[in-house]
């Protein structure tokens, strides 16, 4: 089972990977954008750390509804608000048990995608963070493995190099989007990653993961 502890360090080890990857990040959207995402995202993520352990909310549903929120309201561009419905809506569809089976997030964290579509308007393979979240949320509904997960956020995250961007602001360079890697989708893919690394320190009793719990 996931409790609210689980959520709360799954926003903290997200937090850490952005400060780890945001040059990364800021220089695929230097390729395709206008050079924000690393800070963007670090800004976003700092916000919910710090809300998060100012008043730790009891719920799964009430830490990323928080964490939504937060990112929402911090961050500029586009991914804030796309984001943020993300987590709001992920968190909004947990409800308010003390917690919850991996399962149970699974589809919730569909719910949540599906709220991303609909808010930006784009579907797979338009080049956006979609192109990682829906194969993961896909890959975790059918197997409830948080590692099949990153696994599917990763190779979609790659995936996005090829593609040509439709929406968003890599949109407006037309062809010339083509061959970058996605900036949303890759920190998308660090999302999932981080929900891995979390499911991987806990005890779950999830034993599709026990094998890669590593050292
Ligand atoms: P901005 O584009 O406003 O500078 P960011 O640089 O923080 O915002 O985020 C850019 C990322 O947001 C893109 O790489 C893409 O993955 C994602 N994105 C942009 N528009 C959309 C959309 N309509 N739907 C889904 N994701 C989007
Ligand atoms: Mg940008």
């Amino acid at each position: 089972m996931l409790d609210a502890e689980f959520f709360r360090r799954w926003m903290s080890a997200m937090a850490a990977a952005v400060d780890r990857e945001a040059g990364r990040l800021t220089e695929l959207d230097s390729a395709i954008g206008d050079a924000d995402h690393g800070s963007n995202l670090q800004r976003g993520f700092a916000a919910v750390t710090a809300a998060l352990e100012k008043e730790p909310p009891g719920t799964p549903g009430a830490v990323l509804a928080l964490a939504g929120r937060q990112l929402i309201s911090t961050v500029g561009g586009a991914s804030g608000p796309l984001y943020g419905t993300l987590l709001r809506r992920t968190g909004k569809a947990l409800g308010d048990e003390g917690e919850v089976t991996p399962a149970q997030l699974a589809e919730a964290l569909r719910a949540g995608v599906d709220a991303v579509a609909q808010l930006g308007g784009a579907k797979a393979g338009d080049k956006t963070m979609l192109d990682a979240l829906i194969p993961a949320a896909g890959a975790l509904g059918e197997s409830l493995s948080f590692g099949a997960a990153r696994a599917a956020a990763d190779e979609g995250a790659l995936a996005t190099v090829p593609l040509q961007a439709r929406k968003g602001r890599a949109s407006y360079l037309g062809e010339r989007s083509i061959g970058h890697q996605d900036p949303g989708a890759t920190s998308s893919a660090l999302l999932i990653s981080t929900l891995a690394d979390t499911a991987d320190t806990a005890d779950t009793g999830d034993t599709a993961d026990a094998g890669e719990a590593g050292a």
